[in-house]
C-alpha cells in the first residue's frame, strides 16, 4: 500500500541561482520536480539541471559505499577500513616526505554543499599543507583578487542590483545560460527583460552573439581577451566627458588621479584595433552607461580567464565606482546575508595574498590556495616538496583544469590518491580509495556562499527529501571522521566543546546554521523560522553598506593598490607589442551549455539526450576557408594538444574565433559513467596550456587561446 503523495520544498544546489524547487513524491518515488512559484528569490524558475537532480539520486552508477582499487577492480570496503587506510596514508606520507607532500583539490560542487563548506576546511587546515587547490583558479580567482585588493576581502564581490538598474553592461558572461556567475540571480533572463521593460538597456560584450545577446538591446563583438583595453578606453571617455561622479563613495575613496593618468593614453581610437571595436561605438557605449539613471558593469568568468584577468576585473569595479554606480540602488551593491560568512572576520583585514608560494614557479597563494595550473607539475617534478598524495573533493581536474592530458598522467603517477566523490570519473579512476558522500536529495542544505552574492536578500533552509541508506555517509560525516582520526587522541582531546559535542553530534550542520542566523543582521531570525517558512524568507532588496562593510586596513578604498600598479607595465607592454601568433590562425574561447554543469552531470539521460552538444562553433567565413559544413569533423590544434570534434557553422561568432564547450571528454574505458560514456564529447582542456595564466592572480587563461583548425 502506497503512502499519499507529498510535497517537498528545497533550494537547488546545482548552480549559483539556488532556485526553489517543488518536488512531488510518493514513498521513494519522485513524481515531479518543478520550480517553486512561492520561492521569494527564484519565483518559480527552474532549469533542466534542477529536474535532473532525481537522475543523480536514482543513478545506478552512483557509489554509496567506499571502494578500493585492487588487481581485480574496485572492491567495496567498510567505512572504517576506508577511513583507517586513508588517514594512515596521510600520516605515513607526511612523516616521510613532509606536510606539503599531501595535496587537496576541491571541485566546484564543494561550494554548493553545506557539509563540505563547513567541515572540509577544518580537515584541510589539519593537513598543514600549502598544496591546496580548487576550481577557483580556472574560474573566478581574478574577480576575487580584485575584490580583495579594492575592498579588503575576497568575498566582497559587488553584484549588480539587477532588479533596479537602468543599464547592465555584461562583459565575458552569459547569464542566460550560466544563470548568473558570482551573482545569484535565478530567473535571470526575465530579470534582464524587465530592465528593458522599464526603459533600461542591456548591452552584451562578447566575441560570440550568445543566448544573452538574444535578449539584450545591443551586442558588441570584441576580440578575445581585449576587455581590459575596452575598459581603459571607457574610463578615458568618462573623464574626458566629465561623467565622473563618485557620489557618497568620494568620502572614502582615493587615487582617482592615478586612474586618470593611467587611462589618458587609451583613447577609443587607440584601442579600436586591439579590441576590434570602433571608436564611435565605445564613445556611444560610455554615453549610454553614464547617461542612464543607474548602471552596472558586470565582468565575469570570461573576463577573469584571460591574461589580464585581474586588471580587467579591477577596471570593471573602478568604472562602477567613478561613475557613481557603486553601493547605491541600481548600481553594483553587496548583499546582507542572514548568515554572514564574513562576520567571523569582524571587518579586520587579513593578508591572504602571497602568504605562500608554489615550489616550482613561485606563484603566490591566494585565500589559502595555489593556482591549480601548477598542480600537475608539482606532482610530476621530483624534489623536496613534491606532491605524493592527492585528496580530491567533488573535483575532476582531468576534465576541468588546463592540460588535461598532463593532469591525467600526473594523477596516475601519485603514490596515493583519495577521491571524495560518488562517481568513478576521469579523475577518481586514478584513486586508491573513493569515499562517496550522499547526494543532494539525501542532505539538508543552507546556501552559505551564494546568499553573499545574491541580488536580493533571502534565507532558505532545506531538509533532506529522502533518508540516506544506513551505510552511507554525508560530506560532514566524512570530513569530521577523517579530521578526528588525524587528531592525536581524536575529537575528545581538543574539541570537547560546544562545536563538536553539541553542534556536530547533536544538531549536525543545522546547529551551526541556527547559531549563524541568530548572530546575523536580522533580529529574531533563527533556523526554526526559516524552516517554518517552507519557501524561504524574503529579507528585502540590497542596501547601501559602505564604508562599514569594507575590510581594508583603513576602511578606505584605494583605487590603485600596489599589486595592481606593479602589473600595469605588463599591460602597457602588451598594448605596444601584442601581435597575433603567426603559428596559429584562430583563437579559442570556451562555452557553457544549459544542460552541462561543468563536468559532472552528463550521466543523466536528460542532460545529454537530443542534439550533439559538444561541437565547435566557427564563423561562415572560416568554414568556407577550410571547406567545412555543419557536422564535419575538425581537428583543433594548440601549442600543447589536439582534439577532433564536429563543427557547427554560424554567423553568431566573430571570424577567426572558435568556441568549444567545457566539461566533456568522458572517453576512458575505466570510468563508470554508463550514460556519459555514450555521449563522450572531447575535453577542451587538452588544448589549454597550463603555463598560460594571468600573471598577477595565477588564474588560468582559457580565452583567446591560439589554435589551428583543419578539416579531418
Ligand atoms: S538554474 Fe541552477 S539552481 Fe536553478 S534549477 Fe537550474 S541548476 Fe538548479
Amino acid at each position: 500500500m502506497m503512502n499519499k503523495i507529498k510535497t517537498h520544498y528545497r533550494a537547488c544546489n546545482v548552480c549559483e541561482a539556488t532556485c526553489g524547487l517543488e518536488i512531488k513524491y510518493q514513498d521513494n518515488k519522485i513524481l515531479s520536480i518543478k520550480g517553486d512559484k512561492k520561492d521569494p528569490l527564484s519565483k518559480g524558475h527552474i532549469c533542466p539541471k534542477g529536474v535532473a537532480l532525481q537522475d543523480i539520486y536514482y543513478d545506478p552508477d552512483r557509489l554509496k559505499q567506499p571502494v578500493k582499487k585492487t588487481q581485480d577492480g574496485w572492491q567495496k570496503i567498510s567505512w572504517n577500513q576506508a577511513f583507517d587506510e586513508v588517514t594512515n596514508k596521510i600520516k605515513s606520507i607526511q612523516k616521510q616526505h613532509g606536510n606539503d607532500a599531501v595535496a587537496i583539490y576541491s571541485g566546484n560542487p564543494t561550494v554548493h554543499n553545506m557539509g563540505a563548506m563547513l567541515f572540509m576546511p577544518m580537515f584541510s587546515r589539519l593537513l598543514r599543507t600549502k598544496n591546496r587547490y580548487s576550481a577557483t583558479s580556472v574560474d573566478q580567482l581574478a574577480d576575487q583578487l580584485a575584490a580583495y585588493l579594492l575592498f579588503g576581502h575576497q568575498l566582497l564581490v559587488p553584484v549588480p542590483d539587477l532588479d533596479r538598474t537602468d543599464c547592465l553592461l555584461i562583459i565575458g558572461a552569459n547569464p542566460v545560460v550560466s544563470n548568473g556567475s558570482m551573482m545569484t540571480a535565478p530567473k535571470v533572463a526575465q530579470r534582464l527583460k524587465d530592465i528593458r521593460k522599464r526603459g533600461g538597456k542591456v548591452i552584451n560584450v562578447d566575441p560570440r552573439f550568445t543566448e544573452t545577446s538574444k535578449i539584450a538591446d545591443q551586442h558588441i563583438y570584441i576580440n578575445p581577451a581585449a576587455d581590459v583595453y575596452l575598459l581603459l578606453a571607457m574610463l578615458h571617455v568618462v573623464f574626458e566627458k566629465q561623467y565622473d561622479n563618485l557620489r557618497h563613495v568620494k568620502e572614502f575613496t582615493h587615487d582617482i588621479q592615478d586612474i586618470k593618468n593611467l587611462v589618458k593614453p587609451y583613447t577609443p581610437a587607440s584601442v579600436a584595433e586591439i579590441t576590434g571595436i570602433e571608436a564611435q561605438t565605445i564613445e556611444d557605449l560610455v554615453d549610454t552607461f553614464c547617461q542612464s539613471k543607474s548602471a552596472c558593469c558586470y565582468p565575469r568568468f570570461g573576463a577573469s580567464t584571460q591574461k589580464f584577468g585581474t586588471l580587467t576585473q579591477w577596471l570593471g569595479n573602478v568604472l562602477n565606482i567613478v561613475t557613481g554606480n557603486f553601493d547605491r540602488a541600481g548600481g553594483v551593491m553587496f548583499a546582507k546575508p542572514a548568515l554572514d560568512i564574513l562576520a567571523p572576520a569582524k571587518n579586520k583585514f587579513k593578508k591572504v595574498f602571497g602568504k605562500n608560494h608554489s615550489r616550482l614557479k613561485g606563484l603566490p597563494s591566494f585565500a589559502g590556495e595555489l593556482p591549480v595550473s601548477v598542480l600537475a607539475d608539482e606532482i610530476l617534478t621530483e624534489g623536496e616538496g613534491q606532491i605524493k598524495m592527492l585528496i580530491t573533493n567533488s573535483g575532476n581536474p582531468v576534465i576541468s583544469t588546463p592540460n588535461g592530458n598532463k593532469m591525467d598522467k600526473a594523477l596516475q603517477s601519485l603514490d596515493y590518491m583519495v577521491a571524495v566523490d560518488f562517481y568513478v570519473n576521469e579523475s577518481s579512476r586514478h584513486a586508491n580509495i573513493i569515499l562517496p558522500p550522499t547526494s543532494a536529495l539525501e542532505r539538508s542544505h543552507y546556501n552559505m556562499a551564494f546568499h553573499t552574492l545574491a541580488v536580493q536578500n533571502t534565507a532558505k533552509y532545506t531538509e533532506p527529501l529522502f533518508d540516506s541508506e544506513k551505510n552511507q555517509r554525508s560530506d560532514m560525516q566524512i570530513f569530521v571522521e577523517l579530521w578526528s582520526r588525524l587528531q592525536p587522541g581524536g575529537l575528545k582531546n581538543k574539541f570537547k566543546t560546544w562545536m563538536t559535542k553539541r553542534v556536530i553530534y547533536k544538531n549536525g550542520e543545522a546547529g551551526i546554521i541556527d547559531a549563524g542566523l541568530k548572530k546575523g543582521p536580522y533580529p529574531d531570525l533563527n533556523l526554526a523560522k526559516v524552516i517554518a517558512s517552507k519557501h524561504g524568507i524574503d529579507l528585502g532588496a540590497l542596501q547601501p553598506c559602505m564604508p562599514e562593510r569594507l575590510f581594508t586596513i583603513d576602511q578606505q578604498i584605494h583605487l590603485m593598490p600596489e599589486e595592481i600598479k606593479a602589473d600595469i607595465g605588463r599591460l602597457e607592454d602588451n598594448f605596444i607589442n601584442d601581435k597575433p601568433d603567426s603559428e596559429f590562425n584562430m583563437q579559442l574561447i570556451g562555452r557553457r551549455d544549459p544542460r552541462t554543469n561543468n563536468s559532472w552531470m552528463h550521466n543523466s539521460h536528460r542532460m545529454v539526450k537530443g542534439k550533439q552538444r559538444c561541437v565547435a562553433i566557427v564563423n561562415n567565413q572560416d568554414a568556407e576557408k577550410h571547406d567545412l559544413k555543419n557536422g564535419d569533423s575538425i581537428k583543433v590544434t594548440s601549442k600543447i594538444g589536439e582534439i577532433t570534434l564536429p563543427v557547427s557553422v554560424s554567423q553568431e561568432i566573430k571570424p577567426g574565433i572558435i568556441s568549444i564547450p567545457h566539461g566533456w571528454g568522458h572517453v576512458f574505458d575505466d570510468i563508470q559513467l554508463s550514460i556519459a560514456k555514450k555521449h563522450a564529447g572531447v575535453n577542451i582542456n587538452i588544448l589549454m596550456d597550463e603555463n598560460s595564466m594571468d600573471e598577477l592572480s595565477g588564474n588560468a587563461v582559457l580565452s583567446g587561446v591560439p589554435v589551428n583548425i583543419q578539416k579531418e
